[in-house]
């Protein structure tokens, strides 16, 4: 990449996959061929099939993340999962502060802020995500509300190694809506700015992720935007051909 920067393309499976979606985790690391040279490849499934999935891409080119952590490393938190604990089970970065957790759990950049801490703990990379609502874009309050997320959000001591950031509107995820390219790049030179500002030289260093309805229809428009370094993707990572259709923009 002319940035220097490797891209990563990352998929969220959310709440899908049993047992028999492995043949679609299977498909995607024997599809991935080479691709492994010009992109990182994840796939986040369930915890459930982390353990399963980790052991499948041992020597390929896909590796394997979680969707969330707990704060704790261990304790009396039913239910829930430590970073450790997915860091054990094969998993190699974990996302944090997905919109839908910040929705459905009501998460807040504090608890975000301290879930990334976790997972650096257990040496995991995290996957900070990131994005204003509808209304709030419908209102101007775009940059605003991003830069307010990223301050919060991203602790002290994030590098590009143990931290990605994925830009998400939550109006364009699983919706088949994208911003268009340009607002795209507004909203990516405003976070490369932001990182920068604040982690000094470091900040031109960490990958920039663009998540919302991406597809292999679209992908190489929104990845050839300035400061994009990837995709986070939801719906169409279920997929093997649509997954490795839209990593293949890098090959
Ligand atoms: C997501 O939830 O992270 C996401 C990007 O979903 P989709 O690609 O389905 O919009």
């Amino acid at each position: 990449m002319s940035s220097g920067i490797k891209p990563i393309v990352a998929g969220n499976w959310k709440m899908n996959g049993i047992l028999q979606s492995s043949d679609q985790f299977e498909a995607m690391c024997d599809g991935a061929g080479n691709l492994g040279e010009h992109v990182d490849l994840m796939i986040c499934p369930p915890a459930t099939l982390i353990g399963l999935f980790s052991k499948m891409a041992n020597g390929k080119s896909v590796g394997v993340g979680a969707q969330d952590c707990h704060t704790a490393e261990l304790g009396a938190h039913t239910g829930d999962l430590s970073a450790l604990m997915l860091k054990d089970a094969g998993a190699g970065a974990v996302i944090v502060g997905h919109s839908e957790r910040r929705a459905d759990h009501g998460e807040d950049d504090a608890l975000v802020n301290e879930k990334a801490r976790a997972a650096w703990s257990a040496n995991l990379p995290a996957i900070i995500c990131v994005g204003e609502t509808e209304t709030e874009r419908k209102s101007g309050q775009e940059l605003e509300v991003v830069g307010k997320q990223l301050s919060a959000s991203i602790p002290d001591g994030a590098t590009p190694d143990n931290t990605i950031i994925a830009y998400e509107p939550v109006w364009a995820i699983g919706t088949g809506m994208t911003p268009t390219a340009a607002d795209v790049e507004t909203m990516h030179t405003f976070i490369r700015k932001e990182m920068t500002d604040r982690f000094g030289a470091h900040g031109a260093g960490f990958r920039l992720l663009y998540g919302g309805s991406v597809k292999p229809a679209n992908a190489a428009e929104l990845m050839a935007v300035p400061n994009v370094n990837g995709a986070l993707v939801g719906g169409a990572s279920l997929k093997a051909s649509d997954f490795l259709g839209i990593a293949g923009v890098y090959a």
